[in-house]
């Protein structure tokens, strides 16, 4: 198939795209490049430089024999989509309207779309299933559900064959593809960018949460099972699929490790001490996040190959060795 990955040099677009490119697709990357990285667009896919907002390039794009999109292209720090909300509506929604529209003038049905754990916000009840309430916590998991509403409508109206992916936490790094974010506001990467000897310490956000060791718990799942579950994804939205649906799945390993138990993995796997520093809590962070996977393994055969802690921190590790900062 020849696909239209937007955000294809991003973290896990990039990864995505190195897995489809693989599995011997076409693969035409749309990135601005305001957070990816040149780089990181997988050698064999057709590099565009651009970004959502400018609809005549996207249509054209789209016109030129696209069989299906994956969407990975979004604002995706908490924090700065509480102090800048309206960046976070214009990309994450009003970019998601422009492609749905351009989709629907190229007559292009299938999108794979990257959605977020965050739509839930704080759970009732865990392992967290694609039922549980949608209460976000954060200007970012309000886009991310306004998108997830906004495709549903669109599918059932249109036609369009649509899967949302509600990603837990990705960890973990593909060959040359890994998490390199700046600002870097994650766990594992902070953790080893101490191990690496570029940071003297990580900060612990919070140990009095209802947890066992009283350290938030999240679901961490290997970008490169993620990366699966987009494949299969990808084969859900094909056309003998009935027309006009939208479906959802949460995306984890239904597994939690806490902070401590994270850092402990990543003294063991690097071998450094890595220093630690208590810090107040986060705003907004729920104490326990962890996903059942049951319906994205019933219904598209979805099989984790890598739920280990260890696993995933050590590929994040080479990554981390061989990208020292610019
Ligand atoms: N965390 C931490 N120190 C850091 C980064 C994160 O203690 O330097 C905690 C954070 O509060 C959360 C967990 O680690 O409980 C995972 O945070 P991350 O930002 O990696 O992912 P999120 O769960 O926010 O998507």
């Amino acid at each position: 198939m020849r696909l239209l990955v937007i955000g294809g040099a991003g973290y896990i677009g990039s990864v995505v795209a190195t897995r489809l490119l693989a599995a011997g697709h076409e693969v035409v990357v749309l990135d601005d490049l305001s957070t990816g990285h040149v780089d990181a667009v997988p050698a064999g896919a057709l590099f565009v430089p651009g970004n959502l907002a400018a609809t005549g390039q996207l249509e054209r794009l789209l016109a030129g024999q696209v069989d299906a999109v994956l969407h990975f292209a979004a604002r995706s720090l908490v924090g700065e989509s509480t102090v800048h909300p309206e960046l976070y509506w214009a990309n994450n929604v009003g970019g998601t309207r422009a492609l749905l529209q351009a989709m629907l003038a190229a007559g292009v049905t299938r999108l794979v779309f990257s959605s977020s754990s965050a739509t839930y916000g704080q759970p009732e009840s865990v392992p967290i299933t694609e039922e549980a309430p949608t209460r976000p916590t954060s200007p970012y998991g309000n886009t991310k559900l306004a998108a997830d509403l906004m495709i549903g409508d669109l599918a059932r109206a249109h036609g369009l064959n649509a899967v949302s992916l509600r990603y837990f936490n990705a960890a973990g790094a593909l060959g040359g593809a890994g998490e390199r974010h700046q600002p870097e506001t994650h766990l594992i990467p902070n953790l080893l960018e101490v191990a690496a000897g570029r940071a003297g310490s990580v900060q612990v956000f919070g140990r009095d949460y209802p947890t066992s060791d009283g350290t938030c718990v999240r679901d961490y799942i290997h970008v490169d099972d993620l990366a699966s579950a987009h494949l299969l994804a990808l084969d859900a939205t094909a056309g003998d699929a009935p027309s006009g649906r939208h479906r959802i799945y949460n995306l984890g390993n239904g597994q939690g490790f806490s902070v401590l138990e994270v850092i402990e993995a990543a003294r063991r796997v690097t071998g450094r001490a890595i220093p630690l520093e208590d810090a107040p809590r986060r705003p907004g962070d729920p104490a326990i996040l962890v996903a059942s996977g049951q319906r994205i393994r019933e219904e598209l055969g979805w099989v984790p190959a890598r739920p280990g802690i260890d696993q995933m921190v050590a590929d994040a590790w080479e990554f981390t060795k061989s990208h020292p900062p610019a």
